[in-house]
């Protein structure tokens, strides 16, 4: 592992070119790999030689960028999936099958919810949702036998809630399973939560990773600690033989550090295919090359105007974890003391019309559905992202009906400031 700092980490990891081999990272645009023995194909069928054999599964453009973003992470194994949807379906489905129980902090992004609230309840897995502010006893009544992890999203989009890395920690290990956090929002820059003891991080690359709004993307990253072969009775997919692969025993084979991202390769990639185009790899590298740079200026925007928002008297509450006196500003200052994310939420005087008005005379804020890109935009969350959620619903995820989210780009932060103090009157 790279003993770099994140800035370095950002622009030198995963890809070091050889003597003569091209600078940047090569865009591997071939679905297939030749081989000159059926022989040799045969031990990458059974894992028995790393390499690559069809794109559906892996690619090297792919891997050199998963790379980087594990030592970015500081984990061990790393693997990009199509979408940020397909890595948290990966980390999760890859250790709980039909029968098993997953508990889930409300506080998540509207699309994983749904993911999991409806769509993966009906493969038979079960979810239970606890408020992110749990006391360690909530927590603890939480688990049943058949829990197989325990996940949360570092800084909560859009409820910019901060989790408790520790205390979700403790419980998840107390009870052998893994913790898993959804790291999109502060991005190892500013937050590495295998420091604090998560065990694996996933990540929608689409968001400020890519940072330009060009390629949907996800990633899944191993910190290596979880001891699976401890608890073999509850990952039999990791610890006992899997017959698609020749009987191998992913947790023995390839052990702690290798064994989650390998099995999520060779069983979930192979059947699903959520697999990110070499295309998109590239774009995300060049992404991440600037990704230590564009989040400075990110979060001096994004604090700017919630220090504006808390003054203004038509906001009627502010949502930023690292401003004095947000619920989160604690936590947000012992997970992430240099910095969250760009994003600020506000719920604005007057309710659900007036956000909507407020909204249509901003001029550099555009109404999107994205976040955390280059150009600043903005989302009533209650009449777009989170439309299909019912109101008690919506009170889980600490979506007020007013709220509105602002994705502060990387435009100057006076010019912001005064488009949201024009717009809102
Ligand atoms: C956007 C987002 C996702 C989903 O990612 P996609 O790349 O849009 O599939 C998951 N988690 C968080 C925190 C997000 O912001």
């Amino acid at each position: 592992m790279d003993k770099w700092n994140i800035e370095t980490k950002c622009v030198q990891s995963g890809y070091r070119p050889q003597n003569g081999e091209p600078r940047e990272v090569p865009i591997y645009q071939s679905t297939t790999f030749k081989y000159d023995t059926s022989a040799d194909m045969a031990k990458l069928f059974d894992l028995e030689a790393s390499g690559y054999f069809y794109t559906r599964l892996q690619n090297p453009t792919n891997d050199l960028v998963a790379a980087k973003i594990a030592a970015m992470e500081g984990g061990t194994a790393g693997m990009l999936t199509s979408s940020g949807q397909a890595a948290n379906f990966f980390a999760i489905f890859n250790i709980a099958n039909a029968g098993d129980h997953i508990i889930s902090s409300s506080s998540i992004y509207g699309g994983t919810f749904n993911l999991f609230n409806v769509t993966m309840r009906k493969m038979g897995i079960e979810f239970t949702f606890v408020s992110p502010d749990c006391t360690e006893e909530e927590l603890e009544a939480a688990f049943r036998p058949n829990t197989k992890a325990v996940f949360g999203e570092s800084i909560a989009n859009p409820a910019l809630t901060v989790i408790d890395f520790e205390k979700f920690a403790s419980a998840a290990h107390a009870h052998g399973v893994p913790f898993i956090v959804d790291n999109t929002f502060p991005t190892p820059v500013n937050c590495r939560p295998f420091e604090f003891g998560v065990d694996i991080i996933t990540h929608s690359t689409t968001k400020y990773m890519d940072g330009h709004g060009s390629a949907v993307g996800g990633a899944i990253v191993d910190s290596g600690r979880f001891d699976w072969m401890a608890h073999a009775d509850k990952f039999p997919g990791l610890t006992t033989p899997d017959d698609s692969y020749h009987g191998i025993t992913y947790a023995e084979k390839f052990g702690k550090e290798g064994a989650f991202i390998t099995k999520a390769t060779a069983q979930l990639m192979r059947d699903f295919g959520s697999i990110q185009s070499p295309q998109n790899a590239y774009y995300l590298n060049l992404g991440l090359e600037s990704l230590h740079v564009r989040m400075k200026q990110h979060c001096a925007n994004a604090m700017a105007l919630a220090e504006f928002l808390k003054s203004s008297p038509k906001a009627e509450f502010v949502n930023y974890p690292s401003l004095p006196g947000d619920k989160y500003y604690d936590v947000a200052m012992k997970y992430m003391p240099n910095g969250s994310c760009g994003v600020v939420s506000f719920g604005v005087k007057g309710g659900r019309a007036a956000a909507e008005e407020f909204m249509k005379k901003l001029r550099i804020f555009a109404i999107e559905t994205h976040v955390a890109d280059a150009r600043s935009c903005c989302l009533h969350p209650a009449s777009s992202t989170h439309r299909q959620l019912t109101d008690e619903e919506l009170d889980a995820c600490g979506v007020a009906g007013n709220l509105v989210r602002m994705s502060c780009g990387l435009e100057n932060t006076e010019d912001l400031v005064a488009d949201v103090a024009n717009a809102l009157g």
